[in-house]
Formats: C-alpha cells, sequence, structure tokens
C-alpha cells in the first residue's frame, strides 16, 4: 500500500493508510480537500437519514403498528435524526468536517442502531447479513474519514453482528461461515477501493503540489533574471562613478532627439561642459577627492536640467548636454544657470579660495544638418574659445566675437 517516492515527488510516499508519510503535505491535502469533503460528508448523511426513514415504512409494512414496530421506527427515527443534526451541523462549520468526534458519535448510533434491529427484526439472518455488508460498503466508500476510524467502525460492524448472531439468533455453522465470508469480502473489497481512490487523489495533488513548487521557482528565476537584466541594462547605459548616462548611452538618447528636431523642424543645443583646472585639483587632493568632485559636478549639472533634457559623461572631467526645444538664448540661460551653481558649491574639503568652476561650450543643430557630430564639434570648439579666454564661462558657438557671448 506504500507509493514510492518517485511516483509522485519528493515526500509523496503514502503509509499503509494510504496518508501521506509527511505530516504537513497530509494536513495541507486534507485543509485543501475540506470543502469537497465536507460536500461529500453531508450528502453521505443525508442518504444514510433517507434510507433510515425509508425502513420504517418498510417496518411497518412488515410488522404493522405493534410494540416492535414502535421500537424499530424510535431507533431508525433515532438514527436520522443524529445524521441529519451532523449534516446540518457541517452544513454551517465545513472546517470540522474533519472533526472525528461528532462523526464518531453518528457513526455509533448507526451501527448501533442497526445491530439493535437484527434483534427487533424478524426478517431472515441473510437480510441482516446484506444490510450489515452495505452499511460496511458505505462507511468505506460513502463517507470520508481516516482509515483508523473505517477500520474500527467497520470492525464494530462485523464482530458486533457475528455476537449478536451468536447470541440472540442461533445460525447454523454453515450460515456464520458464509455470514463471516460475505463481511470479510465486503470489507476487503472497500478496503481496496478506499486504497486506490486514496491513492489516486493524493497522487494527483502530490503532482499538484510539484507542479506548483516548480512554477514558483520558474517565476523566480523570471523574476531574478529580469532583476539581472535591468541590472546589465543600467550597468551598460550608466557611468559608474557619476550615475549619469554614460557616452554610448548618451549618443543613442541625443540621436534620436536629433532626428526627432530635424524631422518636426525644432530646436536642439548641445552644451559640452568641462570643470576648470581638474587636472591640479587632482595633484593637489589626490584621486579619491577628484572622484568625489566629479561626482558632485554631476549631480549639480543635472539638477538644472528638464526632464526631457539629457546628459552624459562625455569622458575625463568633460559632460554633454542635449536640450530639446531649446535655442541658443534658453541653452545660455541655462547653462549660465549651471555654471553659477557649480561656482556656489562648497566642499569641505576644498579651501574658501579653491572655487570649482566650469566651461561651458553651446551650439545649436542647424536645420540642414545631417549629424550630430558637427553640432558637437562646435561646442566643443565654443568651450576650447572659453578655456583660451579665462574659463568658468559660457561660450555660444559661431559667435565670433567674444563680447557677443556670455562670459562670467
Ligand atoms: P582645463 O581647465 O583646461 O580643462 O584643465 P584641466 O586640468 O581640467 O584639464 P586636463 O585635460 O589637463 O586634465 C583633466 C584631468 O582629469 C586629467 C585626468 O587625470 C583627470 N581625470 C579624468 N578622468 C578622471 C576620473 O575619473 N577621476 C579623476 N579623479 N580624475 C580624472
Ligand atoms: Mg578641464
Ligand atoms: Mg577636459
Amino acid at each position: 500500500m506504500t507509493a514510492g517516492k518517485n511516483e509522485a515527488g519528493v515526500g509523496a510516499s503514502l503509509n499503509w493508510r494510504d496518508e501521506f508519510h509527511d505530516s504537513a503535505l497530509e494536513t495541507l491535502f486534507r485543509r485543501t480537500m475540506q470543502i469537497q469533503d465536507s460536500e461529500q460528508l453531508r450528502r453521505a448523511l443525508w442518504i444514510v437519514a433517507g434510507i433510515f426513514l425509508l425502513l420504517i415504512v418498510a417496518d411497518y409494512l412488515l410488522l404493522g403498528a405493534g410494540a416492535e414496530f414502535l421500537a424499530l421506527a424510535a431507533i431508525r427515527f433515532g438514527v436520522a435524526l443524529c445524521c441529519l443534526a451532523l449534516a446540518r451541523f457541517i452544513g454551517h462549520h465545513p472546517a470540522h468536517a474533519h472533526w472525528p468526534l461528532p462523526l464518531n458519535l453518528v457513526y455509533l448510533a448507526a451501527s448501533t442502531g442497526l445491530l439493535l434491529t437484527i434483534l427487533l427484526y424478524p426478517g431472515s439472518i441473510g437480510l441482516h447479513v446484506s444490510s450489515i455488508v452495505m452499511a460496511s460498503l458505505a462507511i468505506y466508500l460513502l463517507v470520508p474519514n481516516r482509515l483508523t476510524w473505517i477500520l474500527t467502525w467497520s470492525g464494530y460492524l462485523a464482530f458486533g453482528f457475528v455476537l449478536v448472531a451468536a447470541l440472540w439468533k442461533p445460525l447454523s455453522p454453515g450460515m456464520l461461515a458464509s455470514s463471516i465470508l460475505m463481511l470479510g469480502f465486503a470489507n476487503l473489497m472497500g478496503w481496496l477501493t478506499y486504497s486506490r481512490l486514496n491513492r489516486l487523489q493524493r497522487r494527483q495533488f502530490a503532482l499538484l503540489v510539484d507542479e506548483r513548487e516548480a512554477n514558483r521557482k520558474l517565476q523566480q528565476e523570471i523574476e531574478e533574471r529580469q532583476l539581472l537584466e535591468a541590472q546589465l541594462r543600467h550597468m551598460a547605459s550608466t557611468d559608474p562613478l557619476t550615475g549619469i548616462a554614460n557616452r554610448r548611452h548618451f549618443f543613442e538618447q541625443a540621436e534620436r532627439e536629433f532626428h526627432r528636431a530635424q524631422r518636426e523642424g525644432t530646436p536642439l543645443t548641445i552644451c559640452m561642459v568641462d570643470i576648470d583646472l581638474f587636472k591640479t585639483l587632482n595633484d593637489h587632493h589626490g584621486h579619491a577627492v577628484g572622484d568625489l568632485v566629479l561626482t558632485t559636478v554631476a549631480s549639480c549639472c543635472a539638477s538644472v536640467l528638464r526632464e526631457t533634457d539629457l546628459i552624459g559623461r562625455y569622458g575625463g572631467e568633460e559632460f554633454v548636454i542635449a536640450l530639446p526645444q531649446a535655442d541658443l538664448e534658453t541653452a545660455t540661460f541655462i547653462a549660465e544657470r549651471l555654471r553659477h551653481k557649480v561656482t556656489s558649491l562648497r566642499l569641505p574639503m576644498l579651501d574658501e579660495s579653491q572655487r570649482l568652476s566650469v566651461t561651458v561650450g553651446i551650439s545649436q543643430v542647424e536645420p540642414d544638418e545631417a549629424k550630430l557630430e558637427s553640432a558637437l564639434q562646435r561646442a566643443d570648439d565654443a568651450l576650447y574659445a572659453g578655456k583660451s579666454q579665462g574659463r568658468n564661462c559660457v561660450i555660444v558657438a559661431d559667435e565670433a566675437d567674444p563680447s557677443l557671448a556670455a562670459r562670467a
């Protein structure tokens, strides 16, 4: 009666009662089956109550309204009432379908009632044997219960029958032997069928649990992969030091903005931002401080931009900014704001005299331009013009006359 572990996944092996060895799995199974079992139990109780009530009619037809009939009717009515009461209780409390006590009380009432009828009912012993056989089969197949209780009550019925028959209705040895055989056969059939059904149910359940576990693991793996993918995407597009877009990612986005600007005839300006005298700062304070300054300036630049503006690390201590929908005048205004913000930065490791500053070169994409690089080159030229004009300034490209450029 034991299913191998490999039949339905780990922990799915069954004991002699056809229950899972793994008690947690068994509890889960019983909890899952609770509603179904309570429904089945109620149905069984209604059927048993109905049969007992109908038997009262049969008793009346056979015995008439005598004292024996009344006693039989009282027993049958009592059993039917017990069944109906339990059915009603389970209806209100389906979670108690697996409670052993109420069901065992009903078993006791019904089995004892059935055994008592043997004494009161004058019918042939064959009729009693078949009613005990039917009752045993019902215990195995109709009422959802644990095997130990099923065996207990089937045993009670079988031994009770033999005892009652031996004491009050003496049977011939042949009749007794065939009755015992009938009862034994009914119990064997009931047990085998019960076992087959339970093993099937539990094996199916174990497979379902395994499948759910596999799905959960798969889902977890998918989520981990998605997270990893997002991390990889982030790493591939972000400058690890400053946290802003790296050069490649900036140009991917800027190219899109460039094509959109050309298509829609809207302005697009490019700003090249370079930290002034950064090498000196590095030399005086070390690379670690230099890195901190770079990060601070990058977030300072990003903070003056709109959501739709783009910023990236161009390389070293240079940043590049793309301002969609912004003409030179707007770009100059933004660049000036950025320059002022950098100038007003105070870092604890730098003296008052060591103010940070940036030089910005600005250019606007021309309507007939085929490539973004031309505008970048002009912004770069403007930046170097700014460097040669003393740094810490904003220079607009193509403005040959330095007085036209915004100066610090
Ligand atoms: P200018 O005002 O003309 O731009 O002078 P500068 O010193 O800023 O320019 P230069 O090109 O001479 O030096 C840039 C320095 O930036 C040199 C390099 O060591 C430093 N640098 C580049 N990348 C990093 C980095 O990731 N971290 C640090 N700490 N320094 C960097
Ligand atoms: Mg520099
Ligand atoms: Mg530089």
